[in-house]
C-alpha cells in the first residue's frame, strides 16, 4: 500500500469490560501497521473499551481519516452503532475541517481467503490437504445473519479454488450444521478447524473445545492457550486440529492495510495534494512538561539529563530497583491489570500498579505510552485548553442507546445523580467530568462534586466528555429495577 503519511488509520475494535483478549488482536495489528511508518498516526479505539469512539478523535492531529472495522462482518454494528458512535454520513464525512474515511470490515475483505488457507496449514504443516478436512467456524444465530454468509462465503473461494482440501465445510455454534456434528459433516482423516473469530476469549478457548470433544464441560480454565497447541488431537478415529481465531494471525495487519487502498480505488480518492496540518499534541505535551506540569493521573513523567524521559507511578519516583521497560507498547501491559492481577477495563480507576519504570527516547515515545495509560487523555486536556472540547450531555449518550440497552434512558433524574455520583466517584475514578445531565440540566449532588476540577495543579487533568460503557450498564440495570418494580404483583 503506498504511504498515506499525511492521514491517521483509527482501528475500532469490540473490546471487553471482562479480560484483555477481545481487544488485543486489535492492539497488535496497530503495533505492525505503526512499526511501517505508512500513516502519521495509527490509534485504536472501542465499543467496549477505552478509548471510545468520541474520545478517539482528539489523539490525532491529521485532518484526513480512515477508520477501518476490526469486524468480521457488515451488520448491525458496521452498518449501525460504529456510524452512530463515530457521528459518519457515509462512506467519507466532512466535519470540524477533517475528512473521514469509512472503510469496510476486514472480514469481508477477499483476502481473508487466504489468511484462512496460511492458518490452516500452520496448525497441521506438512498434513496433506487432499487428506484433509477443513472448517470454518462461525457462532450462528439470527443475529449474525451477516456473519454467516461471509462464512459461506470463504467456504465457497476455498472449495471452488482448487486448494486441493479433500472438503470445506461451514460449521456453527447455535445452529446447523453444528460444531458439535464435526464428525458427521466431514469425512477425511484429518480435520482443520479454523474459528472465524477476531480475538480468542470464551468462544475459541473454551465452547468450541467442548462442542469438537476436545474436552469436558467441567474441565479447565478460560484463557488457556495450550488450547491451541496440543495438535493434533485423536478424536473419534481422526486427528483434528485446532487454531486459534482467525482474527489473532498477525497478517490481519495487511488486511487492514488492504482496506484502506480498496477505499481509495473504490472512492476515487487520490492522496496526492493533501494539507498536513501541524502538529499540536507533541508541542503540547512539551510545552506543559517545561512548566514543570509533569504528572498525570498516576503517572510521573521525568525529562532527563540527555533528553530522554522517565516515567513511574506517582508513588514511587525517586525510588531506587524499580523494574524497567524500554517500548512505548510496555505501557499498554503496565496497565492492563492492577497489583492484585485484576483486570483493569477503566484505566483511569486509581488501581495503577507500581513497581515499574519505563524508559523512553523520545516525547513521541511519551506520548504513546500516556496514549496507552490513559487513552485520548492528552488530546482531551489540549483540546479543554483550546475551548475545543464537546462534552455530551448524560440523557444524550442513554438515548441514543439500542438493542438491550435501550430502556437506559428511562431512569429518573434522582436516579441518574445518585448513579454518577456513586460510579464516577474519586476512588472508582479519576477524571473530572465534564459533562451535564441534560443541555439545560446541570449535574446535582453527589455527581456535582465530579465536575469540579480535581488535579493537582502540576498535573494535566484527566477528563471525561461522555458517559462511558460502566456508567450505560449501571444505568441498565437501574431501569430493569424499575422495570421490575412496576410490574402487577402476583
Ligand atoms: S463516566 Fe464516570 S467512571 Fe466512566 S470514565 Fe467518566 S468519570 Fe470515569
Amino acid at each position: 500500500m503506498n504511504s498515506h503519511s499525511h492521514a491517521s488509520l483509527i482501528i475500532v475494535g469490540h473490546g471487553s469490560t471482562v479480560n484483555p483478549d477481545s481487544s488485543a488482536p486489535t492492539h497488535l495489528h496497530a503495533d505492525e501497521i505503526r512499526r511501517r511508518g505508512l500513516f502519521r498516526e495509527v490509534v485504536c479505539c472501542f465499543w467496549k473499551e477505552e478509548p471510545n469512539m468520541r474520545e478517539v478523535y482528539e489523539m490525532i492531529d491529521s485532518q484526513v481519516i480512515y477508520i477501518v472495522p476490526n469486524f468480521i462482518s457488515e451488520g448491525y454494528f458496521c452498518q449501525q452503532v460504529l456510524p452512530r458512535e463515530l457521528r459518519l454520513d457515509g462512506p467519507t464525512t466532512q466535519r470540524d475541517g477533517k475528512t473521514i474515511h469509512y472503510c469496510d470490515p476486514v472480514g469481508i475483505h477477499p483476502n481473508m481467503t487466504r489468511l484462512l488457507l496460511q492458518r490452516a496449514d500452520e496448525v497441521a504443516p506438512g498434513v496433506p490437504r487432499d487428506k484433509t478436512s477443513l472448517i470454518i467456524v462461525g457462532h450462528g444465530t439470527n443475529l449474525n445473519e451477516n456473519s454467516r454468509k461471509v462464512i459461506e462465503t470463504q467456504v465457497a473461494l476455498i472449495r471452488d479454488g482448487g486448494h486441493g482440501f479433500a472438503e470445506v465445510v461451514d460449521a456453527y455454534m447455535e445452529e446447523a450444521p453444528l460444531v458439535a456434528d464435526w464428525a458427521k459433516l466431514t469425512s477425511a482423516p484429518n480435520v482443520v478447524v479454523v474459528p472465524f473469530f477476531i480475538a480468542d476469549g470464551l468462544h475459541s478457548f473454551q465452547d468450541i473445545p467442548v462442542l469438537l470433544g476436545m474436552r469436558e464441560e467441567t474441565g479447565a480454565a478460560l484463557s488457556e492457550l495450550g488450547v491451541f497447541h496440543h495438535n493434533p488431537h485423536e478424536l473419534q478415529g481422526r486427528l483434528l486440529y485446532y487454531s486459534g481465531a482467525i482474527g489473532t494471525e498477525p497478517h490481519m495487519a495487511d488486511v487492514i492495510l488492504d482496506q484502506v487502498h480498496d477505499f481509495d480505488v473504490k472512492h476515487g480518492v487520490a492522496n496526492a495534494d493533501c494539507r498536513m496540518p501541524n502538529a499540536e499534541l507533541l508541542p503540547a505535551l512539551e510545552h506543559w512538561l517545561k512548566e514543570g506540569r509533569d504528572v498525570i493521573g498516576e503517572i510521573a513523567i521525568s525529562s532527563n539529563a540527555d533528553g530522554s524521559f522517565t516515567l513511574c507511578h506517582i508513588a514511587d519516583r525517586g525510588k531506587d530497583g524499580l523494574e524497567p521497560h524500554h517500548e512505548a507498547e510496555a505501557a499498554r501491559t503496565l496497565a492492563q491489570y492492577d497489583a492484585r492481577g485484576a483486570f483493569r477495563p477503566l484505566h483511569t480507576a486509581p488501581t495503577l500498579k507500581r513497581g515499574w519504570r519505563l524508559d523512553l527516547p523520545t516525547l513521541d515515545d511519551v506520548r504513546l505510552a500516556l496514549d496507552f495509560f490513559y487513552p485520548a487523555a492528552v488530546g482531551m486536556a489540549h483540546a479543554l485548553e483550546h475551548e475545543k472540547l464537546t462534552a455530551v450531555p448524560l440523557r444524550e449518550v442513554l438515548g441514543r442507546q439500542t438493542g438491550m440497552y435501550r430502556f437506559t434512558n428511562t431512569i429518573r433524574d434522582d436516579q441518574a445523580h445518585a448513579m454518577v455520583g456513586k460510579t464516577c466517584a474519586n476512588e472508582n475514578c479519576l477524571r473530572r467530568i465534564l459533562w451535564p445531565l441534560t443541555s439545560a440540566q446541570p449535574l446535582e449532588a453527589a455527581a456535582a462534586a465530579k465536575t469540579q476540577p480535581n488535579h493537582a495543579p502540576n498535573a494535566i487533568p484527566l477528563l471525561c466528555i461522555e458517559a462511558c460503557t460502566h456508567i450505560v450498564s449501571a444505568a441498565r440495570k437501574i431501569a430493569r429495577e424499575n422495570h421490575e418494580a412496576n410490574q402487577p404483583k402476583g
